[in-house]
């Protein structure tokens, strides 16, 4: 749905219409998904999204369709915000707070929804426990994608960005034909400040302080569950599949039929 859908309403706000509404399913999938920068969880959320039919909302979606707001049309709180997410900082949780509470319409969605990015600490967490009580709707899982950290490490800096085209390389696991030279469109080659191992350092210290506590708040919950995120894109999604139809005491087809 989500290659179709452009999800206006939840990245311009409640005054917008999406292109696709979704019809009554029989079971909307309601998941919030974590994992730590260089997982893959954005990939997974996309391929979870295309699947099984469930919009992807993505706080910092949101935030980046508002940089194309013109500066004097934005609210204090929304230029803070930006301010923040250009230095790499979380957003405050008032301001993301708002936010969502602005779109309770996507949660309320028959179509179901991914949260990706949100909640990222136990404040948001527990925000997200109200509202979702309020609208007497309940969350299926929280997906946790994990890998070791050297791993993730090795990951985001072998990583390779195209000045030019953006294209993603990897120096191991996805060399382009010529060294340093994009195969598209032939552009340079760099590695992006935040993927240079010091500063991947920096970003994993600042998600186990403020947003790895939350496995331990779904954990209680009884809603967490944990995938090892290593392997293809493809695997890594089967594997999500898989688990999430055990949980439900379902096979994978009744899992997969069941929307
Ligand atoms: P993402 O695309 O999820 O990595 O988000 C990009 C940036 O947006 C983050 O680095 C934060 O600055 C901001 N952001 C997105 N979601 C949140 C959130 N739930 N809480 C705080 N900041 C957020």
């Amino acid at each position: 749905m989500s290659d179709q859908n452009d999800r206006a309403a939840w990245l311009k706000g409640p005054g917008a219409e999406c292109s696709i509404k979704p019809g009554p399913r029989r079971r909307p999938r309601r998941f919030v998904l974590l994992g730590a920068p260089g997982v893959g969880k954005g990939t997974q959320a996309e391929l979870l999204s295309a699947r099984l039919g469930a919009c992807q909302l993505s706080t910092g979606d949101i935030f980046r369709a508002a940089k194309s707001i013109q500066v004097c049309e934005r609210s204090p709180a929304l230029n803070t915000a930006l301010d923040a997410m250009k230095k790499g900082e979380l957003v405050t949780d008032g301001t993301v707070l708002d936010m969502v509470g602005e779109r309770v319409g996507c949660l309320r969605c028959c179509g179901g929804f991914l949260l990706d990015g949100f909640p990222r600490t136990v404040a948001q967490a527990e925000a997200l426990h109200a509202l979702l009580k309020q609208e007497q709707i309940t969350l299926d899982a929280v997906l946790s994608y994990e890998l070791p950290l050297d791993t993730i490490i090795a990951r985001l800096s072998g990583r390779r960005t195209c000045a030019t085209c953006k294209a993603v390389y990897h120096l191991q696991s996805k060399p382009s034909k010529v060294e340093g030279t994009c195969d598209a469109c032939k552009g340079a080659l760099i590695q992006r400040e935040d993927d240079r191992p010091e500063s991947v350092k920096v970003r994993m210290a600042a998600y186990a302080d403020s947003t790895a506590p939350l496995t331990d708040y779904y954990e209680r919950q009884g809603l967490l569950v944990r995938i090892a995120a290593e392997g293809t894109p493809e695997a890594i999604y089967q594997r999500s599949l898989e688990t999430l139809a055990a949980r439900a005491g379902l096979s994978l087809d009744a899992y997969r039929g069941a929307t």
